[in-house]
């Protein structure tokens, strides 16, 4: 039998064919799991309805994680459709180009705002309105995309680095404050891969080509791979695995020197 039949997920952060959050989806479905889909506005609606118009039986619904009230309206709708929920994937992340190009040390106010509330204190709002649907079912199992920049200074990284480190530190507090109901938090640190967000950090290409020579697996990780991993973290495969950010990199940070 499938690893996820008769299971329920929901998947943030669709934009393309090239996203992550679409290979996590790829191997949800694959085994069994029925799944919900959002957009980040109009402009998206139609290339994610596309995709996942290929998944029998899936939703699609529109989200901007900033914005609680449709926060509230995909969760109702989910829980109207699925009546239960036992998984959801964050893989939504933003900061404005300036500050990402800029010298640290000029991050704006806003731009730091901005960064923290979309890729960061989402997972949180996120979480807390799974949690009831979550709950119907004696528990469930929540994944976020974050990276290496989060732990040391990636040059051209910047503000976001700072917001995936408190990305990763919510992923701790909440694993600590949902385990007792059976909710599990964990976190993919994802090697860098060609997607629409990454082409926005300066440099992208040199990094992909030094991670590559650098890594032990001496190659760039396969969208496909992390697409596993997170089937692996969403399963009851990693049932007694929670709060853990685990490196899905081809080995890159282990290399010192
Ligand atoms: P992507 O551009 O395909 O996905 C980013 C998603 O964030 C998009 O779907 C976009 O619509 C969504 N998003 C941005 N602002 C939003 C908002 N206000 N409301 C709702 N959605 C919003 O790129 P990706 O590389 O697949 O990124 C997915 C996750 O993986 C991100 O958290 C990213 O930081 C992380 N990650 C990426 C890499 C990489 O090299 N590509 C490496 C490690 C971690």
């Amino acid at each position: 039998m499938p690893l996820l039949e008769g299971r329920t997920g929901i998947i943030f952060g669709v934009a393309n064919k090239r996203s992550i959050a679409w290979a996590i989806a790829q191997s949800l479905a694959r085994e069994g799991m029925r799944l919900a889909f959002t957009y980040q506005g109009e402009r998206l609606k139609e290339g994610v309805e596309s995709l996942s118009s290929t998944i029998p039986g899936s939703l699609l619904l529109a989200c901007d994680v900033t914005n609680d009230a449709e926060i509230d309206a995909v969760f109702g709708e989910v829980g109207k459709q699925f009546g239960r929920l036992d998984a959801l994937v964050h893989s939504v992340a933003f900061a404005p180009r300036e500050d990402l190009e800029n010298e640290f040390v000029k991050t704006s106010r806003d731009g730091f705002k901005l960064a923290h509330d979309i890729s960061s204190y989402s997972l949180v709002a996120l979480s807390r309105a799974a949690m009831p649907l979550m709950l119907q079912n004696g528990g469930g199992s929540v994944l976020a995309l974050t990276y290496y920049g989060a732990e040391k200074v990636v040059e051209g990284y910047n503000l976001m680095g700072v917001a995936k480190a408190s990305l990763e530190a919510s992923v701790r507090y909440l694993a600590a404050n949902l385990g007792p109901q059976n909710i599990r938090v964990n976190a993919i640190s994802a090697g860098p891969v060609n997607t629409l967000a990454a082409r926005g950090i300066k440099g992208f290409t040199e990094m992909l080509k030094h991670h590559a020579e650098r890594a032990p697996l001496r190659r760039s990780v396969e969208l496909e791979e992390i697409g596993n991993a997170g089937l692996f973290l969403i399963s009851s495969m990693s049932s007694g695995i929670t709060g853990e950010v685990m490196f899905v990199d081809c080995g890159y940070n282990i290399i010192g020197l």
